[in-house]
């Protein structure tokens, strides 16, 4: 049996991090293959980071199971790149993964363009509640969160308490940069979302996601002049602080 979230302590992740202390994101991917075996999923947003993940996960386990978010609201350059990666790992197990609405129920129910009204809510039926579903046989999730990427997400460590979906959260690029990133992808040809060459570093939902200035923060372009930051299957909970 692997390890799971109900199992272990905030001491046991201390511990466990300990003993990644020096280790490289393909030691922690290994480590987590070894340890979670068939109870591991990649939720794989497929933006930069994903790309240099999806690889490095590809030397480790071939047919590891990878999940996306699929909102129905995504760039047409988003899901082309999916095509071009299942091309490149034909053995990873890709669920496209819907919410229980489409988009015509849901504004039905909840109205037009929820998601400028009301983005929580948008991003809880069609991100949240969908991620809650699908990692329900898993015990852990690989995320490719980088410590870099903004302050709430900069005292990530490898192996993370998950209070919110009650599972082991690895995160095994953290401390990369978004140099590293691109001349990994660089390096080795990787396919990557064309968007990125105008001005997206950070994609999401074509609502949701604008083009950044040169030299502005790279998650400025998500939900643009609303205050929210992040969809929320990152964001600190109550707990997280403990
Ligand atoms: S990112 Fe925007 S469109 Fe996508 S789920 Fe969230 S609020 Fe809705």
């Amino acid at each position: 049996m692997s390890l799971s979230y109900d199992q272990l302590t905030k001491q046991d992740f201390e511990q466990l991090n300990t003993d990644l202390i020096g280790r490289d994101s393909l030691d922690v991917l290994r480590y987590a293959a070894n340890e979670f075996k068939g109870k591991l999923v990649y939720a794989c947003s497929f933006g930069a980071e994903a790309m240099v993940l999806l690889d490095l996960l590809s030397k480790v386990q071939k047919n590891a199971q990878i999940l996306f978010l699929d909102t129905d609201f995504h760039f047409t350059e988003t899901y082309q790149l999916i095509e071009q990666v299942k091309k490149r790992y034909p053995s990873f197990q890709i669920n496209m993964a819907k919410p229980s609405l489409t988009p015509e129920e849901q504004r039905l129910q909840f109205g037009d363009r929820l998601w400028e009204r009301n983005p929580d809510q948008c991003c809880q039926l069609r991100k949240l509640d969908v991620l809650e579903r699908e990692l329900q046989p898993y015990h852990a999730w690989l995320s490719g969160l980088r410590r870099q990427q903004s302050p709430t997400r900069a005292t990530t460590q490898f192996i993370n308490q998950d209070h919110r979906f009650k599972k082991i959260k690895v995160c095994p690029l953290i401390h990369w940069t978004e140099e590293e990133i691109w001349m990994y992808i660089e390096l080795h040809q990787l396919p990557y979302n064309k968007l990125h060459d105008q001005q997206y570093p950070s994609i999401g939902c074509t609502y949701c996601t604008s083009p950044v200035a040169a030299g502005g923060d790279e998650r400025s372009g998500r939900w643009s002049g609303s205050g929210k930051t992040e969809c929320g299957l990152h964001a600190p909970i109550k707990g997280d602080e403990s």
